[in-house]
């Protein structure tokens, strides 16, 4: 796979594909969020850098480096990744894998390249690490991936060549999905997509399970009888699903806050492209007209929204927050 097969990062690629090209540096810090591809993206370097004709656009994908790095089995790359379950790299493995590795020759490539998740990395693994990326054999080039550099020793930072990657636009998402998973129906890939945050990784994720898809429908069925529902009921049922759903409360936050967004571009223009498609959105602009729900309105909910989100983090009483949520959304929602 070249660089240009890799979804979006169009900065970050272009920069690592100059440094196959020159004589590249011997130690890069890939960082971003967790999901958005600093492995993925790492591995294609490492096979560029370890490619016989390496252009540009990354690794030539046939000659023999190239083979062995599709099979899983070049003896010049080896990665220091964090194994499940663990909370940190053992130092014993950071000298094992890498500190009495770096030595030796490399047996194919003109060089040899590591790939350490240095979020698994505590202040004791980076130290060892130091010493050897201060003064790295010649052949020997470490890619380090991060998705909180305030972690990272100052130290380590400074050895670093760092690039950054960057969220994904809702499109590139959205092709990231259907390329994956091609019978995800599209206005669902829109969603997951927009949900994600430009972080391909985690709305891959969200494709495999079914959470954001029911809980969207849930949220949207709620906010469109929100006019009409009874305070008893705000305060019984849909109580009774916050509390079903009390582990990613600040999930269903966010989606309702989607909903609200998309209520707000269906009450400036009703002809606009709706998240929800024409069914959902027809009965969205009539709630809109029918209880006079303008933007200043729907931004009073999202307000309230981010309130409820606030409290939540500062570990407030879970009931209070949702049953004052609840009504002051209902509040927000009166007819006239
Ligand atoms: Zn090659």
């Amino acid at each position: 796979m070249a660089f240009s097969e890799l979804i979006g990062q169009n900065e970050a690629k272009k920069r690592l594909g100059v440094s196959l090209t020159g004589e590249p540096g011997h130690a890069f810090l890939l960082v971003g969020p967790s999901g958005i591809g600093k492995k993925t993206l790492g591995r294609e370097f490492a096979k560029g850098l370890l490619c016989s004709h390496p252009t540009e656009n990354g690794a030539c994908g046939s000659c023999p480096g190239c083979h062995y790095m599709q099979a899983g089995t070049h003896p010049d790359y080896k990665e220091l990744l964090l194994p499940q379950g663990e909370k940190n790299i053992k130092v014993a493995d950071v000298r094992s894998m890498i500190l009495s590795d770096v030595g030796i020759m490399s047996q194919i490539a003109e060089r040899k390249v590591y790939l350490i998740d240095a979020d698994g990395l505590a202040e004791e693994g980076q130290n060892a690490l130091l010493k050897t990326l201060e003064e790295p054999p010649k052949h020997v080039v470490f890619i380090l991936t991060v998705s909180d550099e305030s972690k990272l020793l100052p130290t380590i930072l400074s050895r670093t060549v760092s690039i950054r990657l960057l969220p994904n636009t809702e499109e590139e998402v959205k092709e990231a999905i259907l390329r994956r998973n091609p019978d995800t129906l599209p206005e669902e890939a829109q969603l997951f997509a927009r949900f994600s945050n430009g972080v391909i990784g985690y709305a891959l994720n969200l494709c495999e399970s079914n959470w954001l898809i029911n809980d969207w429908e849930e949220v949207t069925d709620l906010i469109l009888r929100m006019p009409e529902i009874s305070r008893t009921e705000l305060l019984t049922e849909v109580y009774s699903f916050f509390d079903e759903e009390k582990d990613h409360f600040r999930d269903i936050l966010s989606l309702m806050s989607m909903v609200y967004d998309e209520m707000a571009i269906c009450a400036t223009d009703s002809s606009s492209v709706c998240l929800h498609g024409e069914e959902k959105k027809d009965k969205m602009v009539t709630v809109i007209r029918k209880n006079h729900l303008d933007v200043q309105k729907i931004g009073k909910c999202n307000a309230i929204l981010t309130t409820a989100a606030k409290a939540h983090k500062a570990n407030g009483n879970f009931e209070i927050i949702v049953c004052r949520m609840l009504l002051a959304l209902k509040k927000e929602n009166m007819n006239g």
